[in-house]
């Protein structure tokens, strides 16, 4: 059933990769601690680790950052940002930011405060974390749909708005000094948000009169699941469909490494001019002068061309086409994913793939250790390494509802005979999968540890 949309590109400029022999991987596995993150990256073949910043960008791009102004102030490169950011999005103010994490630092900064509460569907990681620091609480409340893995949902991303509504009651709107979504929800596997329920989430968020801040990473992505799925929207362009999602919100944040399909980059939009004033200033203090925000003249082109071609719909075809192919082929050869495949990765289900082995045995760590071993993939761990914690009263470990995996694909970076290896991969891995063992911590952090703990196997 999954059909390949052919490229709707031609290369003209490759980077080299290759596959080093096994007993170099298994080398490169013992000195990295069994932790895909402290390899090389010229030891991995296939880097599936983030579609962050790791994309492809087009001879579009390349040109117009020769066309970079680096000006410090008032650069001809800003007003171009400034006029796709207009066409867009629409939001009467914006500062560029060297990442997302910049643009939600600042509105933290400027907007929140000790023992306030921010709601979203799932906030992403540096979000929780950027609200954490600034001693503020962050609420998941996604339908609860997104937590069953064969469950096919069109928009699992959603927000479930009795929840909302449950959740402003309980801690008040005056603890709420605004409140979120993510599209599409990166945390919960990209699965998509449907205008319907943005809608519904602006409502309640403006009856309560709590500002609605939308984090855009893949807003592009997400509007053509909405034409794709949610009836009526079938004959309105992409462009429309983002129009439409951010006129229902007072602003947004984007790391512009995701759907504007740039390495670098960011920016924090809304309307309300006062806040603008006090964003500018915290901008000064942190990132840089308005016009650039910590960035190049050059990085402000190539984000003002990306915005544009990441919403082309026979480029976002193609990018939705590719994920749903290996995940569907995954499904076909009896792997288990969290289904329907998202827009930038598919999510393995190691736990279910690997039943002898116990959470506390991390079998997403013995599966992503197999993914390098068998053919020099890398995935990222999602599962107990990334989440379980010890429970603060009783110290015993509480492990996640999945044991997961995010194989994340980068934009118009790998073909269709990746996809095909990948998929190879996983039927070698099956033959062999019930001989796999689980793997124990011999050091970890407090905070954060998949990205730096080390494990030996058992
Ligand atoms: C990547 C990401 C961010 C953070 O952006 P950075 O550019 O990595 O700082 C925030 N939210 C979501 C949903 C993301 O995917």
């Amino acid at each position: 059933m999954a059909n390949y949309p052919p490229e709707p590109f031609r290369i003209k400029m490759v980077e080299p990769i290759k596959m080093i022999d096994r007993e170099t991987r298994e080398n490169a596995l013992k000195r990295a601690g069994y932790n895909v993150f402290g390899l090389r990256a010229e030891e991995v073949f296939i880097d599936l680790l983030t579609d962050s910043g790791t994309g492809a960008m087009s001879h579009h791009q390349w040109s117009a950052m020769i066309e970079g102004d680096e000006s410090y102030a008032g650069a001809n490169s800003y007003f171009r940002l400034a006029e796709a950011m207009d066409e867009i999005t629409g939001f009467r103010f914006f500062v560029p930011t060297h990442q997302g994490r910049a643009a939600e630092n600042i509105l933290c900064a400027v907007m929140l405060g000790d023992g306030q509460y921010i709601p979203s569907n799932m906030h992403f990681d540096t979000t929780e974390g950027n609200i954490r620091a600034r001693g503020g609480r962050p609420a998941n409340l996604v339908i609860d749909d997104a937590f069953d893995p064969g469950n096919r949902h069109p928009f699992k991303g959603n927000m479930d708005i009795d929840k909302l509504r449950a959740f402003i009651a309980e801690v008040g709107a005056e603890k709420i000094p605004f409140g979120m979504i993510t599209i599409t929800n990166n945390a919960g596997g990209g699965q998509p948000v449907s205008m319907e329920n943005l809608k519904a989430v602006a409502a309640v968020y403006a009856e309560h009169e709590i500002p609605f801040f939308i984090d855009a990473c893949r807003y592009a992505e997400n509007a053509y699941f909405i034409k794709l799925r949610e009836p009526g929207y079938e004959n309105k362009t992409t462009l429309e469909i983002a129009q439409e999602t951010f006129a229902l919100a007072d602003g947004a944040t984007m790391s512009a490494k995701k759907d504007a399909i740039v390495n670098i980059g960011g920016f924090l939009a809304l309307n309300d001019e006062e806040l603008f004033q006090k964003v500018k200033n915290e901008l000064i203090l942190r990132e840089g002068f308005p016009t650039y925000g910590g960035l190049a003249g050059r990085d402000l082109d190539a984000i003002a061309t990306g915005l544009r071609e990441g919403l082309d719909e026979d480029y976002l075809a193609y990018r939705l086409g590719q994920t749903a192919y290996l995940g569907e082929k995954l499904i076909e050869i009896g792997v288990p994913i969290v289904e329907p495949p998202g827009g930038h990765a598919i999510y393995i289900d190691a736990g279910s793939l690997l039943p002898h082995i116990p959470p506390s045995e991390f079998p997403g760590q013995a599966l992503s250790i197999q993914l390098y071993l068998k053919g020099g993939i890398r995935g990222v761990e999602m599962g107990s390494v990334a989440f379980a914690y010890p429970d603060p009263n009783t110290g015993e470990m509480i492990h996640p509802k999945m044991e997961l995996i995010r194989l994340a694909i980068p934009r118009r970076v790998y073909t269709q005979a990746h996809m095909d290896f990948i998929i190879k991969t996983f039927e070698k891995i099956k033959e062999n999968k019930d001989e796999l063992r689980g793997y124990r911590i011999t050091y970890a952090p407090e905070l954060l540890r998949h990205f730096t703990a080390q494990f030996e196997p058992i």
